[in-house]
């Protein structure tokens, strides 16, 4: 017999395409923060985000009337017409998040605009409404996500050790930090504070706070445009390396992924100055026409492909050389006097 499926059912099954580990709340909550216009964001999980996420900004907040819309299917404020699909610019636009997160948690929502000057609270467990009330709260927006899955619990067993779990989350919290470091980025886990960064859009400094490493502070700033293609960012002199590739991080067009012609293209520039074996720290941002890049290819979009791939091996390979050639050109004049 064929029946439509109860809400509460048809809910669980719709989220679960949204939700599949803690790293999607994150993601989601981190985008809305985004979006929302923050300048800080404060990221907290523990036990690999399974039992509690909580993210705060100072964004925009979402008007007392309007927060238990924001949990329903399909509400959003970012787009309205037709029209505007062709031309989204910001994350989301679905108005899927907060409904899936509220349906497979107990999540609640601490929200404020400037102009109101009472916030107001809403806490939903597995997608029912528990309490809605004002409360006295800063500017801003406050998810707290607890017990995922905690009423699927078939779902709970699919997901990995806390310990794989934060690992996805840290690497992404970091991402975001380094693609956004005019934002100010704090993450905390199990009590610890893992990193924050200054948010003043020093990209070094920043990259230095993500991974704790001062010396990342005297990374080479790297400014280059040229056929298209505009890569910015910073990469280290030859005398700073590593054994592998794992310090170095690419963004095409504001999106982190993996490429191996990115990596040529820097292995090119660098070329005889790097001793056998020794990797270069490099942070790279390429930007060029949408058009020619294709970032969909793989399901986490970290894959990415291009159009022309001896056109951006080129690209990184003259920006990092001629960043090199500059500083030690400055360094030889400077030992000269
Ligand atoms: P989407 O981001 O696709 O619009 P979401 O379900 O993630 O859908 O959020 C629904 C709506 O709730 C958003 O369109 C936005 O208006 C509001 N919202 C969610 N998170 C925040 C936030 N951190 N600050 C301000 N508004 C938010
Ligand atoms: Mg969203």
């Amino acid at each position: 017999m064929i029946k439509l499926l109860e809400k509460n059912i048809a809910d669980k099954i719709a989220a679960g395409e949204v939700i599949e580990r803690p790293l999607s709340i994150v993601k989601e909550l981190v985008e809305n923060s985004i979006d929302a216009g923050a300048s800080e964001i404060t990221v907290e999980i523990r036990n690999g985000g399974k039992t509690f996420v909580r993210v705060t900004d100072n964004g925009c907040g979402i008007p007392r009337d309007e927060a238990e819309t924001a949990f329903l299917r399909h509400a959003t404020s970012k787009i309205a017409t037709l029209a505007d699909l062709t031309a989204i610019s910001s994350l989301g636009f679905r108005g899927e998040a907060l409904a899936s997160i509220a349906a497979v948690t107990r999540t609640s929502l601490i929200t404020r605009t400037p102009e109101e000057r009472t916030g107001c609270r809403i806490t939903i467990h597995g997608g029912e409404v528990i309490e809605n009330t004002g409360v006295g709260c800063p500017e801003g927006t406050t998810m707290i996500v607890t017990d995922l899955f905690y009423n699927t619990p078939a779902r709970r067993q699919f997901l990995k050790s806390d310990s794989a779990e934060s690992g996805l989350i840290i690497d992404f919290v970091s991402e975001m930090a380094m693609a956004y470091h005019d934002r100010r980025f704090q993450l905390i886990n199990n009590g610890r504070n893992l990193f924050s960064t200054p948010g003043d859009g020093n990209l070094k400094k920043t990259i230095a706070a993500v991974y704790r490493r001062r010396e990342y502070e005297e990374l080479v700033e790297v400014e280059y445009g040229e056929n298209g293609y505009s890569v910015s960012g910073c990469i280290s002199r030859p005398s700073l390396t590593r054994t592998n590739r794992r310090d170095q991080v690419f963004f095409v067009n504001g999106r982190i992924v993996k490429s191996r012609i990115m990596e040529r293209g820097v292995s090119e520039g660098y070329r005889e100055r790097l001793a056998e074996g020794r990797q270069p720290v490099v942070f790279l941002f390429l930007r060029t026409d949408p058009e020619t890049v294709d970032v969909n290819i793989h399901p986490n979009k970290k894959e990415v492909r291009f159009h022309d791939e001896k056109a951006v091996i080129a690209a990184l390979k003259a920006a990092v050389f001629q960043t090199l050639a500059a500083k030690e050109a400055v360094v030889e004049v400077r030992d000269y006097f």
